[in-house]
């Protein structure tokens, strides 16, 4: 198969030149024209040496994931479905505000973490995504919304190559909060991660770009002396005996580890506070005492919190929070004085809130034929 040229950031790049001879300035104006101005043809990379072009033709090619489905609800967020082969697909989600855009990305086709909320867990895990296929999200986003440079850039046409207002652009910010733990795919995460923050393709500020993470310890270290952006940690529970049962990697990684973990990589991070997320699960994880021990647990973390109401998925088993409850859990927090925001759901009549993206995944792991195994292995 010829290299998808999307899965090399701007070191990746320019050793595969090095590779076949070529300089790395090449390498950068190639990287150009794949990430600013969306050029998926080599002929058309026009400064490229036309021998390089043909070069280029026969040993690489632009390998974007294939759109499925493509759906915009009535608040205008936008959904795409897109097919990661092996009758896999992932889902990309882009969230229009105010004051910024923001792109909601996959890395994973399932998560093996199964958290009991989740349904991409509940889905079972099959495979990490290339950086191609991570940094694919934001490329066909950026072309269906007119977000690149150059012919038909729409708003990117106005900018210069020397302004970098992120607010600029339509999408102005990126979360790695689809389907997936990132961490879990580290390489190729931090390979996409470059990439967004790279000037030579999406020059995003390390502020507006967000790992959210369910706590996998040893790569919050790595990704703090890599490639430190913001992070958000998805704690959910505010002592390890529920966290354990919502968040099952908690029994690897306990809590008190957890904020330790924490602390360490805001040593490093662009900004100074860690965002936890909270899903509000009715009578599980949302009585006034659960937020008193929640605002111990953070006491030596500089943090903020986001409280999502939970999305509510087939055989769920959950229920949403009375909106009194998340009212009087945020009151709580705040009076803390920890900054607290609760988190409106979007595109709720395309499936596209939060912990909703499901794409569809082939199970390998096999989760429910163990499970069924094991409960008849109890009865005999
Ligand atoms: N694996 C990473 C990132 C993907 S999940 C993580 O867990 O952080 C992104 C966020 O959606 C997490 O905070 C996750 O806990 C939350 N989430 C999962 N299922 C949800 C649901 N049904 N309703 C609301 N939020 C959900
Ligand atoms: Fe995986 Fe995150 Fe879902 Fe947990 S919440 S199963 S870590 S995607």
């Amino acid at each position: 198969m010829k290299q998808n040229l999307l899965d090399f950031d701007a070191a990746g790049l320019t050793a595969w030149f090095a590779g076949m001879g070529e300089k790395p300035f090449r390498a950068k104006q190639v990287l150009r024209w794949l990430h600013q101005f969306g050029e998926d043809d080599f002929e058309q990379m026009s400064d490229v040496a036309r021998s390089l072009r043909g070069c280029l033709a026969e040993l690489a090619e632009v390998r974007v994931p294939q759109v499925l489905r493509d759906a915009t609800a009535a608040d205008g967020t936008r959904k795409w479905l897109l097919d990661v082969g092996n009758g896999n697909a992932v889902e990309c989600v882009f969230i229009p505000e105010e004051n910024r855009g923001t792109l909601c990305i996959s890395t994973q086709a399932g998560c093996a973490l199964d958290c009991a909320f989740c349904s991409t867990g509940k889905q079972g895990f099959n495979r990490n995504l290339m950086t191609g296929e991570v940094i694919g999200q934001l490329w066909r986003a950026k072309k269906a919304l007119g977000d690149f440079r150059g012919a038909g850039g729409g708003a990117a046409d106005r900018r210069t190559a020397e302004t970098d207002l992120s607010a600029d652009r339509i999408i102005s910010n990126v979360v790695l909060m689809g389907m997936g733990e990132p961490l879990a795919n580290f390489e190729n995460v931090v390979t996409a991660l470059h990439l967004m923050l790279d000037d030579n393709a999406y020059g995003l500020s390390r502020r507006r770009v967000t790992v959210s993470t369910s706590g996998i310890l040893p790569a919050m270290d790595r990704l703090r002396d890599e490639c430190p952006v913001s992070l958000a940690v998805s704690l959910h529970a505010p002592n390890d005996a529920l966290r354990d049962r919502l968040v099952p990697i908690n029994r690897k990684y306990p809590l008190a580890e957890l904020m330790a973990a924490c602390r360490r990589y805001l040593e490093k991070s662009p900004r100074d506070f860690i965002t936890f997320e909270y899903v509000l699960l009715d009578g599980v994880n949302d009585s006034e005492e659960h937020a008193r021990e929640l605002i111990r647990l953070v006491r030596d973390v500089p943090c903020k919190f986001n409280l999502i109401p939970f999305n509510p998925f087939p055989a769920s088993g959950f229920k949403r929070s009375p909106a009194l409850r998340v009212r009087r859990f945020a009151e709580i927090l705040m009076q803390a004085r920890i900054i607290t925001t609760t988190r409106k759901t979007r595109g709720e009549d395309i499936d596209a809130a939060c912990g909703q993206l499901a794409g569809q995944v082939r199970d390998r792991t096999q989760r429910r034929e163990k499970r069924t195994i094991t409960i008849a292995e109890a009865a005999s």
